[in-house]
């Protein structure tokens, strides 16, 4: 059987280059960074070379690029770090109510321990208003945090509006950018975000590792404790093969950058017509323009998003029904819910995430199979 993969948003296979770029690390180049002796020199050689990749494709410093073990603990980090630091005054966060749940939950976490946090509602394209972030600053406001790109519906954020405003305001800025990083061009020397966090499994490079860029001069206090590591701000070894094969990535993506979008996102929007003239009552979730290349988060009406999934997986298409981590509970998605979209069209919304391996070929079977099983479920459907 044919099988595709429409799941780019959730994660990537690692590139058969970045592959071959680790390997050594896990043998013969084993060393560890802290270590005084050759194998140890090699290690922090490599480490602070792959500093200057990520750096390069977001135009930042490479002293401000910390590695952590994934994109969650980076959110936690700007989050925790930042508020928990004593030169940082005040007790209020501005964020909103579609970031990923790295970013909601330790918000949430914050709100327990007596700080006060407002979750800003989108609009029903799943935007946020710059002018409702100015308005929720507040005299105690410390850190606003909005993401760049939603992982779920794709719609992307006018970061560069938000940032200035928090500027303006001597507010720090915090942007979830692991749907954006090494997909879209990021220029941190025209956006004034103080700090972003990257994640390498979202890039066709290894899971578990992450990036927090925390520009020069930002108090954040470390989350974890025991080593110097980082510039004393993340503890742990470092993980050299994990970060030589984010950084292989990060380099394959500044070099196909823009037609990997090209391709893409031509590809995903011969999916959405092909559907659309295929099959009735199906909607979009999202922005129709501000939307990352590669994602289609639809609902066709009257059917269970879940029944529709399974269906396609028996035909070999790997979809999701928004995003990984929600998936399995019966709560529809947030990100949706807070757009507005009403629940029995949220429960049948599914998220197809295109990437560099789609072919048209893929885009044909899906939109022929889609039409067949949406044709057999509605007729099924009590609702109908
Ligand atoms: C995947 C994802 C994360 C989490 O990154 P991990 O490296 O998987 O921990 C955070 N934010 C967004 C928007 C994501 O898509």
């Amino acid at each position: 059987m044919k099988r595709i993969y429409f799941d780019h948003s959730a994660t990537t296979p690692v590139d058969e280059e970045v592959l071959q770029e680790m390997l050594p690390y896990f043998t013969e180049k084993f060393g560890n960074a802290s270590s005084i002796h050759s194998y140890g020199r090699a290690a922090k050689v490599v480490l602070e070379e792959s500093r200057e990749v990520v750096a390069d494709l977001c135009r930042a410093h490479a002293n401000e690029i910390y590695f952590t073990g994934s994109g969650t603990e980076a959110d936690n980090l700007a989050i925790l770090g930042v508020i928990r630091h004593p030169g940082n005054q005040g007790k209020h966060i501005i964020t909103s109510k579609i970031e990923h749940h790295a970013v909601l939950h330790p918000c949430e976490q914050l709100e327990k321990e007596g700080y006060e946090v407002t979750y800003l509602p989108p609009d029903e394209y799943g935007m946020i208003d710059p002018d409702s972030v100015a308005q929720a600053i507040r005299k105690e406001t410390v850190l606003i945090s909005v993401m760049h790109a939603n992982n779920e519906v794709g719609t992307i954020n006018p970061v560069q509006e938000i940032s200035r405003i928090a500027r303006e305001r001597e507010v720090l800025f915090h942007t979830d950018a692991v749907q954006t990083f090494g997909k879209l061009s990021i220029d941190l020397r025209q956006l004034p975000v103080d700090l972003m966090t990257m994640s390498g499994h979202k890039i066709y490079g290894p899971k578990g590792v992450g990036v927090l860029y925390i520009r020069r001069g930002v108090k954040l206090k470390p989350i974890m404790f025991g080593g110097a590591h980082e510039k004393n701000r993340r503890p742990g070894t470092e993980n050299i093969p994990a970060i030589v094969g984010l950084a292989k990535a990060a380099a394959i993506c500044k070099k196909n950058m823009n037609a990997d979008e090209k391709q893409i996102k031509s590809l995903r929007d011969k999916l959405f017509k092909q559907i659309k003239d295929n099959i009735p009552r199906v909607r979009l979730n999202g922005h129709l323009e501000q939307r990352l290349p590669g994602l289609l988060n639809l609902s066709f009406e009257g059917i269970e998003g879940e029944a529709l999934l399974l269906s396609l997986d028996l035909k070999g298409v790997a979809a999701s029904s928004g995003s990984a981590c929600t998936s399995g509970s019966v709560d529809p998605s947030h990100v949706l819910r807070a757009m507005g979209v009403p629940p029995n069209i949220a429960q049948s919304s599914i998220r197809f995430s295109l990437g560099r391996s789609n072919t048209i070929e893929d885009i044909d079977y899906t939109a022929a199979v889609l039409k067949e099983i949406v044709e057999r479920l509605r007729k099924l459907s009590p609702f109908e």
